[in-house]
């Protein structure tokens, strides 16, 4: 039987997306070279900031001149990374996961776990209100999408399938991450 290729899409897209468990007690692969693991230069991003938890009404016009072509994709546009191409799918390290974008604290490592979704995967934001969420119709499933909580940056999504003690699994882009060492 043939099976229509927009439908074809919307299932492939849903059994990435949707279809990844977890495993605890799973060690992740260790990183390495923490102090590289900075993804962006953010000499030029004026509201960058890992303590203003001040919200930002930032026009896209703007954030699409300071951010580079993949994460202003991402941010704003709704987009998603490659499973296992981003730099913190498998990373261990600890410290604590920012905004890309606007670098509000999101993550502690400690609440990170090892998914095999192929995106980095956390069962809990370090503020509750770090992230904000909402429904997503989107791709023929309902899923929530997360955004940061200060810059309203898409981030990922959330699903009831991750580890105690939440039972949630935040699926956060690599790019839209930035790891902070030892905080
Ligand atoms: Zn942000």
């Amino acid at each position: 039987m043939r099976t229509a290729p927009l439908l074809s899409l919307v299932l492939t897209a849903g059994l990435l997306l949707a279809g990844c468990g977890h495993s605890r007690g799973q060690t992740q692969r260790a990183g390495t070279a923490t102090d590289t693991m900075s993804q962006y230069d953010h000499s030029h991003n004026p509201y960058y900031s890992h303590t203003d938890t001040t919200t930002l009404e930032v026009p896209k016009s703007e954030w699409k001149k300071l951010l580079p072509a993949d994460l202003y994709h991402i941010a704003f546009e709704q987009g998603t990374e490659r499973a296992f191409t981003g730099k913190y799918w498998d990373f261990e390290g600890i410290g604590t996961y920012a905004c890309a974008v606007c670098g509000n604290i999101l993550f502690q490592a400690d609440a990170k776990f090892s998914s095999h979704c192929g995106w980095p995967s956390f069962f809990q934001p370090l503020r509750k209100d770090a992230l904000h969420y909402h429904e997503d119709r989107s791709w023929g499933m309902v899923r929530t999408e997360v955004t940061c909580g200060r810059c309203s940056a898409h981030l990922g999504h959330v699903f009831d399938d991750g580890p105690k003690p939440t039972g949630l699994r935040y699926c956060i882009n690599s790019v839209s991450l930035e790891y902070l060492p030892g905080k």
